[in-house]
């Protein structure tokens, strides 16, 4: 406390993402009294949590947790969101970084009030990315129903068309602007924290497994969003051929993850998922059957392993140790029969069920598309931190697979990190 430190070329600190990684960083730099800039791409908080229908291992929805750092934010001037915002270059070095941030329209301000006139006047639709295209919204909507902030957004594929002027006409409140554009700005920060998060692997990739092909293969991802209240069937687990109730279930573990054609390494979250989604099915179909193929089941540390023997334990759900080689469908029932091999005996299995759910796994979203920054990367996409350059740093999913848990302790991790860079 008695040494002359010299004051850093800026204090502030820009967060990129903002799901539950780039919360956490934000959060935990801006209360202790530092500026945050935290740039989400999208248009509402979260990131994929947000999706997500209930947490594991405790089975709460969760806004349990995104809820309460949502009313954070609100309460901490420190901290300034944009959302629609992206990146496009950062340059300079630990202490003072020039960024420069791209702001795309919403083309709803914050006159806003959140009626919905607007999406009731839409005569089109458009399709609904939020719940992977499974159903269709109008082009003036809310992304979801807690979205946080919870503004209109009008989708860019409306903007020039009827439906945008019947949305502006209908709003009361002055909200809609039609003419709002893209524009750019530059932001002074002495850290950088980039928790750009992940992306579901792209199952139609993984040509044996037959997504894309048999309307009743999904991928977990979809299966949050079918068994949420928010979801395109309000909650409902329904096959999608013919929305009827599923008797039977199957899980194939390691959809693209652990080989070497697709993602070489564990995602290491699936088996829980697809573990807690039996739950989802043995909730609203007490007599379905559940059939979960696997290589090796993961579920690390003492609570993870816990529901995983509770799971064991249930009667309706078979474990079974064999990695699915090929899928195909009946034409007429639209079942699916998957083969695999029983790695316990030997024999050649063939199961059929209603509907199939693929633990696809995670894929960094600097994978396809590099970070505008000077960064180094696994050959798989996720960002290395190099602790000895300092100033940026990857949090979250953004450097490794990871559950919440995992992403909210690394992330606290390099919040301290970039106000450790501001100190020197
Ligand atoms: C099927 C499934 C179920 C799961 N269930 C659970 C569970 O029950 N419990 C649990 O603990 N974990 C679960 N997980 C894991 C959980 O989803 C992750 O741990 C969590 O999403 C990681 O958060 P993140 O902030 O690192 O990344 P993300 O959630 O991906 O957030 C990243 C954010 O960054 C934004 N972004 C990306 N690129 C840019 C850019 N260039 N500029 C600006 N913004 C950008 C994105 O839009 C996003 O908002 C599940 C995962 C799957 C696949
Ligand atoms: S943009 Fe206007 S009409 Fe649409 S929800 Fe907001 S206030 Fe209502
Ligand atoms: S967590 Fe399970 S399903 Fe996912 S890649 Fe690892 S072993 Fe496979």
């Amino acid at each position: 406390m008695t040494e002359n430190r010299q004051a850093p070329a800026s204090g502030s600190i820009m967060v990129v993402g903002g799901g539950i990684s780039g919360l956490t960083t934000a959060l935990e730099a801006a209360e202790v009294g530092y500026e945050v800039f935290l740039v989400e791409k999208n248009p509402y908080l979260g990131g994929r949590v947000a999706q997500l229908n209930q947490y594991f291992p405790k089975l709460c929805p969760p806004t349990c947790g995104l809820e309460i750092n949502f009313r954070r934010i609100k309460d901490n001037p420190r901290i300034k969101v944009f959302t629609l915002a992206e990146v496009e270059k950062v340059d300079g070095e630990p202490g003072n970084y020039e960024a420069v941030i791209r702001i795309n329209p919403r083309y709803v301000n914050e006159n806003c009030t959140g009626c919905g006139s607007c999406a009731q006047a839409c005569q089109g639709e458009v399709p609904n990315d939020f719940n992977f295209g499974m159903n269709r919204i109008k082009g003036a909507y809310l992304p979801h129903e807690m979205a946080f902030p919870s503004r209109y957004v009008l989708s860019p594929r409306i903007i020039g068309t009827e439906d945008a002027k019947r949305a502006r006409d209908a709003c009361k409140y002055d909200a809609i602007d039609l003419d709002m554009a893209p524009k750019t700005m530059s932001l002074n920060v002495g850290a950088v924290v980039w928790a750009t998060g992940w992306e579901p692997y792209d199952a139609t990739r993984i040509d044996n497994l037959g997504f894309g092909r048999y309307p009743n293969i999904i991928t977990n991802m979809m299966m949050e969003r079918l068994a949420a209240p928010g979801g395109p069937t309000a909650g409902k687990i329904l096959r999608p051929s013919d929305d009827r109730a599923p008797e039977s279930v199957v899980f194939v573990q390691c959809a693209g993850s652990r080989d070497e054609n697709h993602l070489p390494y564990c995602s290491y979250i699936c088996c829980m998922a697809s573990l807690k989604q039996a739950t989802y099915v043995r909730a609203q179909y007490p007599d379905a059957k559940i059939y979960i193929f696997y290589i090796d089941i993961r579920s690390p540390g003492h609570r993870y392993e816990k529901f995983y023997k509770m799971i064991k334990e249930d009667e309706n759900i078979f474990l079974i140790k064999g990695k699915v080689a090929e899928v195909s469908e009946n034409p007429e029932t639209r079942a699916v029969t998957v083969v695999a091999e029983n790695a316990v005996t030997g024999r050649k299995i063939r199961q059929e069920a209603d509907m199939v759910v693929l633990a696809t796994g995670m894929q960094p979203a600097a994978a396809n598309i590099k970070l505008p920054a000077d960064l180094s990367y696994t050959d798989d996409g996720f960002v290395i931190n190099d602790f000895d350059k300092g100033g940026m740093f990857a949090a979250g999913c953004a450097n490794k697979p990871a559950d919440v848990v995992s992403c909210n302790q690394n992330a606290t991790g390099m919040a301290l990190k970039a106000i450790q860079t501001l100190k020197r």
